[in-house]
């Protein structure tokens, strides 16, 4: 299940179907077996002889069974799955969380005395692990704006290490120039870390870009259904081993109902993320044309900071974007919010659902700062009929004239 008989590159659709399906984790070796690789739950691994464990202890071989820890073919699979959607791609490590393999990602490469420059869009939690847990490690952070593109060399010094990025950012969905800023960071032996999660390796293949480790939440648009927590990180083969290495030193595995749940979602991706971009921009235009939205935050529209960017280096956009009220309050924001029946309130994304929450990003900036015209609303836009949708909004709309006055 690799690439096409006659060696052509395989498009992204087939590639998720068939990832990760090796013969080795599905068949019965008597010329039969089945579409997915069973879940194998295991904590203790049984050897025939003392002779094999022996062995088995010094394999270095990642599809080796040998402790619980270290999986089964039900994760080996998701695993290698995500491994064949990027590019250039060496291994990638499974995690409970995606704030977990963002923490892992970053201890495979720095270390007490090291500096690390992040975007000041970042996901918030990605901001407290390096104010808190990286600083108590003796690892400082500078943020950078997240349109300082080649600007960047400036702010690097004797103690930088790396630089995290994530675009489009979380909350303003400011697209970041990563070329520009990977072309630094290789003049000056810095690792590149990505938070790739709003794009997929579908719309942006991180490594493929210069990125050296790509990172997904993939409790978001993996899993797809909102039932499941994980974290992965793919890597080159220059950082591989020491993600290997610190994942295992820190204990991480995911469970393998978990994993499996994770690989269904996998094998739907594309064609949710193509509904899902459909909708959003369907949904988008529509509020864009509206008297009550000051702007659009949507990277494929020009009102984005760094829209130029994502028309040149993304292969698509997904359903998650922000709107900017031309006015109005808290109050008014939360009637809009209140009065939608088929958007759920609540924080992560990705799954079928849609959802709608209020964002202040101005309160986790460090070195931008916004002059917004009104309160910000982010939506995940589901894959619901967008009429249902649009007509949804209309009414949260009417509910913030009313409160707005
Ligand atoms: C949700 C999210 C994460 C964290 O993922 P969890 O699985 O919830 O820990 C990381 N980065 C981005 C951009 C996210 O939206």
């Amino acid at each position: 299940m690799n690439d096409a008989p006659d060696d052509r590159p395989i498009g992204d659709a087939t590639r998720v179907v068939t990832a990760g399906r090796r013969a080795a984790w599905t068949h019965d070796g008597n010329g039969r077996g089945i579409v997915n690789p069973p879940v194998w739950r295991a904590s203790t691994i049984l050897y025939d002889d003392v002779a094999t464990m022996r062995s088995a202890a010094s394999l270095s071989d990642p599809h080796a069974l040998f402790y619980g820890r270290k999986g089964t073919p039900t994760q080996w699979s998701l695993a290698d799955a995500l491994t064949s959607l990027e590019p250039g791609a060496a291994g990638t490590m499974l995690y409970p969380s995606g704030v977990a393999a963002i923490a892992t990602a970053l201890m495979s490469v720095l270390s007490p005395g090291d500096e690390l420059l992040l975007v000041d869009s970042a996901y918030d939690p990605t901001r407290s692990l390096t104010l808190s847990l990286l600083k108590r490690y003796g690892i400082a952070t500078r943020f950078y704006d997240p349109l300082i593109g080649a600007g960047i060399a400036d702010l690097i010094g004797e103690r930088t290490r790396a630089i995290f990025l994530e675009s489009p950012g979380s909350l303003t969905f400011e697209v970041q120039d990563i070329p520009a800023i990977v072309a630094v960071a290789k003049a000056h032996g810095l690792v590149t870390l990505l938070d790739n999660t709003w794009a997929t390796p579908l719309f942006f293949p991180a490594l493929a870009h210069g990125i050296d480790l790509t990172i997904l939440a993939c409790t978001k648009y993996v899993v797809g259904h909102s039932d499941v927590m994980m974290g992965s990180v793919t890597a080159g083969p220059d950082h591989v081993a020491a993600l290997r290495d610190t994942s295992h030193q820190l204990g991480h595995c995911v469970s393998p109902d978990d994993a499996w749940l994770a690989s269904r979602g996998l094998r739907t991706m594309a064609v949710r993320l193509a509904q899902h971009q459909r909708s959003a921009m369907r949904i988008a235009t529509w509020l864009d044309a509206r008297p009550e939205i000051a702007r659009v935050l949507h990277p494929a529209f020009p009102s984005c900071p760094g829209h130029d960017h994502f028309v040149r280096d993304f292969k698509g956009a997904s359903g998650l974007f922000s709107f900017v009220f031309d006015g109005g309050d808290e109050a008014a924001r939360a009637a809009f919010i209140d009065t939608l029946a088929l958007f759920g309130i609540g924080y992560s994304w990705g799954g079928f659902e849609s959802l709608a929450i209020p964002v202040d990003p101005a309160r986790h900036r460090s070195v931008t700062t916004r002059a917004d015209a009104g309160p910000i609303v982010r939506l995940q836009i589901g894959l619901e009929d967008p009429d249902d949708l649009i007509a949804d909004l209309d009414r949260g709309l009417a509910a913030y004239r009313a409160v707005r006055g």
